[in-house]
C-alpha cells in the first residue's frame, strides 16, 4: 500500500519519487510506504493553499460549517476502517482506537463547525467620544505539525479550527503514523472540502516540516511534539515573527494524599500511566504519595498494574499494545537502565512481556513498570521518558509535595486526589501546570483551554482560545 501526498484536492507522490518504510509496530513488518517528499512539495502545497485562502476566507461561515459537517460523517461512515487502521499504524489497543481516538477526531470536526457559528468579537464603547470594534479575522496558511500519540486526534484538534476560522493548511502528520491523515485526505474529497482548503504533505521532520516551518508565506506555525523540536521550531521562527503556538513534552505529577478516595486513586493512577502504553503527553508519571499510605500504595498500585495485560493489540483482552517504534522502545529500555543505575528498584515490567503471541514475536512492546526508590531530581525523574514507565515517590507535606510536583522543566498536567476540598483548590491553584485534574484523569472538554506551562508549552489550544490563535485581531476606533 502506498500512501499519498493531498495537495490541490489531489492524491500525488512525492515529486522526488521516493518513498519511506511504514511499520506496524506489533508485527514489526513494513505493511506501506509513505511519500518522502521534500521542500519542493511543501511549495506546491503552500501554492495551492494559497490560492484557495482567496474564496475559503470569504465563504459563509454556514457554508464551512456544512463542509465540514460532511467530514465529520464520513469519518462515522468509515469508522471501523479508521479505527483498525490507527492501530496497525501506531500499535494503541483496536478498542482504545474505537473509544478514544476516532470519535475525537470526528468531535473536533463537529466541535469547531460549531464553535465558529457561535465565534464573536467585541466592541469597546467609548460613550460619546466613541466605539472600538474588534475584527477577527482568518490570517492566510497555517502550517501544522503533528506527533504519533494520537494520530488523528491530534492532526484534526489542529486543522478543524484552522479551516473553520477560514484559514487553508499546509499540514504534516508524523512519519511514524500517517495513514490516518492519508484516509483523512480521501475523507476531504469525498466530503467536498474545496481543493486546496487542506493540503497534507507526507515525509521527515527535517524534509517536510522544517520548509513548512521556515517557509517566509506561512505567517502561522502550530506543532506539537516534543520540547526539543519545538525548541528548535521556535529557535527557527523567532526572526521570523510567525505566530506560533507549542503544546510540548511533560513529565506530570500525579499527587495522591492520604485522605484520598483510595480505591478509584490506585484504579485512576494506573489508567493515568499506562492509556495508550503511556505514551499520551498527559499521563502521569511521577506518583507523589503520602508517607502514610505509601507502602500500602506502592503495593496495590503493583497488584493492579499486573491485572493490565500486554498483548496484540488487536485482540479485545489486551489492554497495552506495542509501543509505537523500535526507536521509542529503545529510548524506554534505556530509561529502565539509567534508573537501575540511579539506584531504583524495578517493581514490576522492565521487559519485553512473557507469553506474547507468535505473530507479535518480532514487535515492540514492553510491560508496564513500576520504579521506587528514586531522588526527585534524578534523570528518570526529571526527563520526559513518553513510555510505560512511571516512578513512585513519598512525600511528607503538602508544601514537599508541590516542590517535587514542581521540580521539572516541564508543567503540562497535574492529577490530585484528595477527599479535602480545601487542599485539593490549594494544591491546584499552586502546581505549575496547565492542565489539573483533581479526582480524576484526562476528562476533556473541547472549550477549556488545553496547554502547558514552562517548557511543555506557548499558547493555548481548545475552545475559542484556538480560533483567536487562528485569527488576526484588528481594532477600529470610529470617532462619533
Ligand atoms: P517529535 O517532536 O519528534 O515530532 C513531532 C512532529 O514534528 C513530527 O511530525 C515530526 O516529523 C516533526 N518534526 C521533527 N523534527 C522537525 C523539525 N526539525 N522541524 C519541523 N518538524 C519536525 O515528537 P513525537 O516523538 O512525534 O511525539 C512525542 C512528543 O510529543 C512527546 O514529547 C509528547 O509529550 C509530545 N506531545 C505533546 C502533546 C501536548 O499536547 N502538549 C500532545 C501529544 C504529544
Amino acid at each position: 500500500m502506498q500512501l499519498l501526498n493531498y495537495i490541490n484536492g489531489n492524491l500525488q507522490p512525492a515529486l522526488s519519487g521516493q518513498w519511506l518504510d511504514n511499520i506496524n509496530p506489533a508485527t514489526g513488518n513494513v505493511f506501506s510506504y509513505i511519500p518522502d517528499s521534500d521542500a519542493a512539495d511543501v511549495e506546491l502545497a503552500y501554492q495551492a493553499a494559497k490560492k484557495a485562502f482567496v474564496t475559503w476566507s470569504k465563504t459563509p461561515i454556514q457554508e464551512r460549517f456544512n463542509v465540514m459537517m460532511r467530514i465529520v460523517a464520513e469519518i462515522e461512515k468509515r469508522f471501523e476502517e479508521l479505527a483498525l487502521a490507527e492501530t496497525t499504524d501506531n500499535g494503541k489497543p483496536l478498542w482504545l482506537s474505537k473509544r478514544v481516538d476516532i470519535p475525537r477526531a470526528a468531535d473536533n470536526f463537529r466541535f469547531y463547525a460549531q464553535a465558529i457559528t457561535q465565534f464573536a468579537s467585541e466592541t469597546h464603547d467609548m460613550g460619546e467620544t466613541g466605539l472600538n470594534y474588534t475584527l477577527r479575522r482568518p490570517i492566510g496558511v497555517v502550517g501544522a505539525i503533528s506527533p504519533w500519540n494520537l494520530p488523528l486526534y491530534l492532526f484534526t484538534w489542529k486543522i478543524a479550527p484552522a479551516i473553520a476560522a477560514g484559514n487553508t493548511v499546509v499540514a504534516k502528520p508524523s512519519e511514524v503514523t500517517p495513514l490516518t491523515a492519508y484516509l483523512l485526505s480521501e475523507i476531504c474529497i469525498a466530503a467536498g472540502l474545496p481543493a486546496g482548503v487542506l493540503n497534507i504533505v507526507h515525509g521527515t521532520g527535517p524534509n517536510v516540516g522544517e520548509p513548512i516551518v521556515v517557509h517566509k508565506d506561512i505567517p502561522v506555525i502550530t506543532f506539537t511534539g516534543s520540547t526539543g523540536v519545538g525548541k528548535r521550531i521556535a529557535t527557527l521562527v523567532a526572526p521570523m515573527f510567525k505566530k506560533l503556538s507549542l503544546e510540548m513534552g511533560g513529565k506530570n505529577p500525579n499527587i495522591i494524599f492520604a485522605d484520598c478516595e483510595y480505591e478509584q486513586t490506585v484504579k485512576g493512577s494506573v489508567r493515568a500511566a499506562f492509556t495508550n502504553q503511556g505514551q499520551i503527553c498527559l499521563c502521569g508519571s511521577r506518583i507523589l504519595v503520602e508517607k502514610s499510605i505509601y507502602d500500602q500504595f506502592v503495593a496495590d498500585f503493583v497488584t493492579e498494574t499486573l491485572t493490565y495485560k500486554v498483548g496484540n493489540p488487536l485482540e479485545d483482552g489486551s489492554k497495552v499494545g506495542a509501543i509505537v517504534s523500535k526507536v521509542q522502545l529503545e529510548k524506554d529500555l534505556e530509561y529502565i537502565e539509567i534508573a537501575k543505575q540511579e539506584g531504583g528498584t524495578i517493581l514490576c515490567g522492565g521487559k519485553r512481556p512473557d507469553n506474547l503471541p507468535a505473530d507479535c514475536e518480532n514487535g515492540y512492546f514492553l510491560a508496564p513498570t513500576v520504579i521506587t526508590g528514586l531522588d526527585y531530581n534524578c534523570r528518570v525523574n526529571q526527563e520526559e521518558i513518553f513510555g510505560p514507565i512511571v516512578t513512585i515517590q513519598p512525600f511528607e507535606t503538602e508544601e514537599e509535595a508541590l516542590m517535587i510536583a514542581n521540580s521539572t522543566t516541564y508543567g503540562l498536567a497535574a492529577t490530585i486526589w484528595t477527599s479535602n476540598l480545601k487542599k485539593a483548590h490549594r494544591v491546584a491553584a499552586n502546581v505549575h501546570s496547565g492542565i489539573i485534574w483533581i479526582n480524576d484523569w484526562l476528562v476533556r472538554d473541547l472549550r477549556t483551554p488545553f496547554g502547558g506551562m514552562k517548557q511543555s508549552g506557548v499558547g493555548r489550544e481548545g475552545g475559542f482560545d484556538a480560533l483567536r490563535f487562528f485569527t488576526e485581531e484588528k481594532n477600529v476606533f470610529i470617532r462619533l
